[in-house]
């Protein structure tokens, strides 16, 4: 089994057979041995450095009713907020003084939210800001809105596709959605010329090895610049309340293959396998994880960004700790670094 781990170093790529077998087989040996060469991997590209983004959770309103989020909008009980064009830019202007070079401007999907003021939010940050990127994650919009954000100077987009299998889709989202658009808001936003991230759950309900291979072999077919994955954690507002979290192993596992096919990627420490377990984050860089995303968000709404139980907001997880991360972050050999850190392959 470690020759799969070998080719998939030296090839990046492996066929969907080979992953089944490394994701059905696999023994705590195999997962350190992928965790240990996606940890040199990572060394070898970039150095102990960790780029960091300053997350602003801009609006927790969303028009659509993902089973798994507790931002959901059948969820009542969920403290809705949206900030202001002034607010997010105040943000930025803290951000800025503590050293982020990226900031990942996220929200549901929030038609109060209108393209224009998110454009004209876009073009005053990087008016103020031209030495920093914008990332925007604000889910599914028509390629020409997507356009008008590109336009407007947005550099970066995340969506996570969550599951690459159209009938795990099918169980993780209401009707009325679907893989394929969300597949295809992918590719219109590569070909615009944002730098692309995805991703998805791990341990998320009715997941398999089999959709898992559909998730790897899909990111492989995408190529992008970013990949995000992270446990999932169930929200006790949700219809998934009481179904299991994901598991930290699998997670780490994950996120070695990715690692190992993907070497020049940027990926995440994410939040939820922070939230996870203690020392999750640090695990998740020694397995070839090389960004961390503080909260930038004012602390007054923080907690009101509750996607799943739990998550954390504070500690290292808040901008404002930034010195609370970097000791963290020492303890284990790494570096935060006040960089865009732009996807760049050598
Ligand atoms: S996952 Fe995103 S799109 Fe789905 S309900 Fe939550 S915020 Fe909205």
């Amino acid at each position: 089994m470690k020759q799969l781990i070998d080719k998939l170093r030296t090839e990046h790529s492996l066929t969907r057979e080979e992953y089944k077998a490394l994701l059905s087989g696999r023994t705590e040996e195999l997962e350190q041995y992928a965790r240990e060469l996606a940890r040199q991997v990572t060394v070898l590209n970039f150095g102990t450095d960790i780029y960091i983004r300053g997350l602003i959770e801009f609006t927790n309103i969303c028009k659509r009713d993902c089973y798994y989020c507790g931002l959901r909008r059948s969820n009542t009980l969920c403290k809705r907020y949206r900030l202001t064009d002034e607010e997010i830019l105040a943000c930025c202007e803290n951000g800025y003084h503590l050293g982020f070079r990226t900031f990942v401007l996220q929200g549901g999907e929030d038609g109060g939210f209108t393209d224009d003021e998110l454009c004209n939010v876009v073009k005053e940050i990087k008016k103020r800001y031209p030495d920093c990127a914008v990332t925007l994650s604000v889910g599914e919009r028509p390629r020409e809105i997507y356009q008008q954000y590109f336009d407007a100077g947005a550099d970066r987009y995340l969506l996570r596709h969550e599951t690459a299998d159209e009938e795990h889709y099918g169980k993780l989202h209401p009707a009325g959605v679907s893989l394929q658009e969300r597949k295809q808001c992918l590719w219109d936003l590569k070909e615009i010329g944002f730098q692309v991230g995805t991703g998805f759950m791990v341990g998320s309900p009715y997941q398999t090895v089999e959709t898992l291979c559909s998730d790897l072999l899909f990111i492989e077919e995408l190529k992008p610049q970013m990949i995000g994955i992270g446990p999932f954690i169930p929200h006790k507002d949700t219809p998934f309340g009481n179904e299991p979290a994901g598991a930290l192993d699998l997670t780490l596992f994950l996120i070695a293959l990715l690692r190992l096919a993907h070497p020049f990627a940027l990926l995440p420490a994410t939040t939820a396998v922070g939230t996870l377990a203690e020392g999750g984050r640090e695990l998740a860089i020694l397995s070839g994880a090389n960004v961390v995303m503080p909260n930038l968000s004012p602390n007054m709404h923080r907690k009101d960004y509750s996607l799943y139980d739990n998550k954390l907001s504070d500690g290292a997880e808040a901008a404002e700790a930034r010195d609370a991360l970097d000791a963290r972050l020492a303890r284990i050999g790494y570096q935060t670094v006040t960089a865009r850190g732009d996807y760049q392959e050598v």
